[in-house]
């Protein structure tokens, strides 16, 4: 089963080097400030207040060199004994520091089992190597087999046992092989409206998560389908989540519900993509590329027209636009 991943993955990643220094468990560490930077995530940064006057706490290593103080959560800077602090973009925090004269350079986590210091030299190259590899909030569309794309994730549209099923699900599952079904056994099911994660062994993809979309009832006395639309939309909006969780940056969902469980398509279409670019919206500098698949042309085509209506508003649904705006917006591809 998945392990998840500890959210100070800095941290985590240093505590690793420290018990075993190496090539590839430091190469770890850089990529944790990497994905971080990438991320737009904070660091926090000890200050003191003096005479109105807010300056940074410096440590010196045993060379004379003075380093300022980053920390990787607020536990670390509890446990270094330092309470006053403010948060900035690491990579904000890690250019400001190149400008400041005399400083070698940041000291992450002082106080913890492994502080780490980093260098002027190796800040001015993480910071070019996120410049080179921003991630950008994007929506684009495929039209063939989901199995075949090489993302970081594939959602697979499941039922409630996840032991596999037919359409979308037959076909993860077929070409992941049966370590995945044995990997889902231990999950023990899904609700309807969640997600769970798994490996995508033999698929392109690395992960697969797999969620449950509601089966449409024709004969409901609600003529919005208020529940089927609010569990069709927490699919989406839970794979997302859950994909940030594991610092996933690429996702491509299938028609979640459009197949076996019934979901006319072009209202499937609107709740998944108005979901999306909420979440998007919600998330603006994560930098998650979400391709929505569509296995026919007619799938397709109701991807296309409501994408079409979000760049180009109809004045009498202007919600849509004003859900698009901010974002980069992805090319559709064929
Ligand atoms: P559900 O039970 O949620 O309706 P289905 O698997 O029956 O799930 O259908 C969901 C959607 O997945 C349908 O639009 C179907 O055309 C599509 N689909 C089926 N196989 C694939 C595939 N290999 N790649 C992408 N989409 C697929």
């Amino acid at each position: 089963m998945i392990k998840f991943p500890n959210p100070d993955i800095i941290a985590d990643a240093i505590n690793s080097y420290g018990n075993a220094p190496s090539t590839d468990t430091l190469t770890k560490v850089l990529e944790a400030f990497s994905i971080l930077m990438q991320e737009a995530a904070e660091v926090l940064i000890p200050v003191v207040e003096e005479d109105e006057q807010v300056s940074l706490l410096t440590l010196m290593n045993e060379n004379n060199q003075t380093f300022v103080i980053g920390f990787t959560s607020e536990y670390q800077a509890k446990a270094a004994g330092y309470d006053t602090t403010i948060s900035r973009r690491w990579t904000d925090y890690l250019s400001m520091i190149l400008e400041i004269e005399g400083c070698a350079g940041l000291c992450v986590n002082p106080g913890d089992k492994f502080p780490f210091s980093i260098q002027k030299l190796m800040i001015n190259a993480l910071i070019a190597e996120s410049e080179k590899e921003a991630f950008k909030n994007s929506i684009s569309l495929f039209k063939g087999d989901i199995t075949t794309l090489k993302v970081d994730c594939i959602v697979n549209a499941a039922n409630n046992s996840l032991l596999g099923g037919g359409g979308v699900d037959g076909a993860i599952h077929a070409a992941a092989g049966p370590d995945l079904l044995a990997e889902c056994r231990i999950l023990q099911g899904c609700p309807t409206g969640q997600a769970k994660i798994t490996n995508g062994y033999k698929l392109p993809a690395k992960y697969v998560i797999h969620t449950v979309g509601p089966i449409y009832n024709v004969n409901s006395e609600d003529p919005r389908h208020t529940q089927e639309r609010t569990e069709l939309g927490s699919c989406y909006r839970s794979c997302l989540e859950l994909a940030k969780v594991f610092h996933i940056h690429s996702i491509a969902f299938p028609c979640i519900s459009c197949g076996a469980y019934g979901y006319p398509l072009d209202e499937a279409t609107k709740i998944a993509f108005i979901e999306t670019v909420q979440w998007l919206n919600e998330n603006p500098n994560y930098g998650m590329q979400v391709t929505f698949v569509c296995f026919n042309d007619e799938a397709y085509n109701v991807y296309e027209t409501v994408i079409n209506k979000a760049q180009n508003p109809d004045p009498d649904a202007p919600n849509f636009m004003t859900l698009f705006a901010g974002m980069a917006q992805g090319q559709a591809k064929n």
